[in-house]
């Protein structure tokens, strides 16, 4: 399959079993065996049960998702003579914790061979662990596209007060029943675009990480992905008037972006930079009361737009060795640690313990990408022109109505400074901050980006 090809396939041809070979040199494959995108789709549920083999279902559900889409679906299992059992959580918002799991296991019904989750993100994160817990299938009735997690087999929760991504089990099938997808609250709607406009910046870094450090890459998956987020750029106005193509088109890419991060096997397409913003406010969420925080795509949405200004700084620079290696013979591990613990919480410690693994710090490794940097930066320069301009996207997020500042849940100008230079520690990813860093050059940046 060409990177051409891909951009016009079906999404049964993409998680056809077994996959394809690709000459990334990976054989690339999905988990999801199926996906229903359309009006009425939860009609065919019972058609995807007997698929399954499934005597008797579990209905996983929240109180608001259960109004929005349980109902409809009780009545279509009913109808068609389908023994179900369900849990619908009491409490509403409901978060991913080890609360939620525990109420999901206790209120499981072990005659149940199946799992069926009807939300978006949290109650599907929830429901893909209780299906790992318990060995059962998993399909996903989706409420809202409203973020990328759909078709992966891990799950972002909160375990001890942290946030954790935890391998779970990938849906069997999605269904986006379009009815209840166009009725979604406009602010999921809002996210999932938010949750999409971040590959322009996932993708960019994966092209540089490629370059500078020889990472694994592949063409193909980016032509997906870049396809994909086509789409929604140019369908997006139509979700102000929740029209079921505008609507479709988020669905389908927040889909895609699932299966693309599940054939390359890491995160690389789906995020990069502007996750770790939203990472970071949702650490310090966790970690402090007053410190506030929004949906995922809606912080990606936001972490989109500042990602745009520091990749607009970075076009203008000079990378030169010497300013790289007088900065970090000044730089203070421990002072940054400190300040890491200060500003994020608990949270950090990981993130402290992941450096010690990886040793981006050590001097040698630090010389070495330096010089890399400076001798690739004529193929990185083209890379970051290729990216749409930041009042392109904001115009765009202004639209459909999204917020476009950290600023709404509470951020001061020097607190979105300080999460800037803290998106380098989030993970061990290469990104803007860590090349910024590498140069000597992330407090000006910040400073400049972000005054
Ligand atoms: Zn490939
Ligand atoms: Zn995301």
């Amino acid at each position: 399959m060409t990177a051409e090809e891909i951009k016009s396939i079906s999404l049964e041809k993409l998680i056809e079993a077994g996959g394809f070979d690709c000459d990334c040199g990976k054989r690339h494959s999905a988990g999801t065996r199926k996906i229903m995108i359309g009006q009425g789709a939860v009609d065919r549920l019972p058609e995807l049960i007997a698929e399954c083999g499934a005597n008797k279902v579990f209905l996983l559900s929240g109180h608001d998702s259960f109004t929005a889409a349980g109902e409809k679906i009780c009545k279509v299992l009913d109808s068609a003579g389908i023994a179900y059992a369900r849990h619908v959580f009491p409490v509403s918002p409901v978060m991913a914790t080890e609360h939620s799991v525990g109420s999901a296991v206790m209120h499981f019904d072990y005659e149940c061979d199946l799992i069926v989750g009807v939300g978006s993100g949290v109650i599907n994160d929830i429901g893909k662990v209780l299906a790992r817990a318990t060995g059962r299938q998993y399909i996903i009735v989706a409420t809202a596209p409203s973020m990328d997690g759909y078709a992966s087999a891990t799950s972002s929760m909160e375990l001890d007060g942290l946030k954790v991504s935890l391998d779970s089990t990938c849906p069997q099938a999605i269904v986006g029943d379009l009815d209840i997808l166009c009725q979604a609250p406009m602010r999921l709607l809002q996210a999932g675009v938010g949750d999409m406009l971040a590959k322009y910046i996932s993708l960019t870094e994966w092209k540089i990480a490629n370059i500078l450090l020889g990472e694994y890459y592949c063409p193909v998956v980016v032509a997906l992905v870049e396809n994909a987020l086509e789409k929604v750029v140019s369908a997006a106005h139509g979700l102000v008037r929740r029209e079921p193509e505008a609507v479709k088109a988020v669905m389908e890419g927040m889909v895609i972006s699932g299966i693309a991060m599940e054939y390359a096997g890491l995160s690389r397409p789906a995020s990069g930079l502007e996750h770790y913003f939203s990472h970071i406010w949702d650490m310090r969420a966790l970690a402090f009361e007053d410190a506030g925080s929004d949906l995922h795509g809606i912080q990606c949405g936001i972490g989109t737009l500042y990602s745009l200004k520091v990749y607009d700084y970075m076009r203008h620079i000079r990378p030169d060795v010497s300013t790289g290696i007088s900065y970090v013979n000044k730089f203070s591990t421990d002072e940054w640690n400190d300040s890491l613990i200060e500003f994020i919480g608990p949270g950090a410690f990981a993130m402290i313990a992941a450096e010690k693994r990886e040793g981006k710090y050590d001097i040698v490794k630090h010389r070495d990408r330096l010089s890399r940097i400076v001798e690739k930066w004529e193929e990185i320069v083209p890379i970051i022109d290729s990216l749409p301009s930041y009042d392109e996207v904001y115009s765009l997020l202004k639209a459909i109505g999204a917020p476009v500042s950290a600023g709404d849940f509470g951020y001061t100008k020097e607190q979105i400074r300080t999460t800037f230079k803290m998106t380098k520690d989030v993970r061990d990813k290469y990104i803007a901050s860590r090349l910024l860093w590498d140069l000597g050059l992330l407090d000006e940046a910040a400073d400049c980006v972000f005054r």
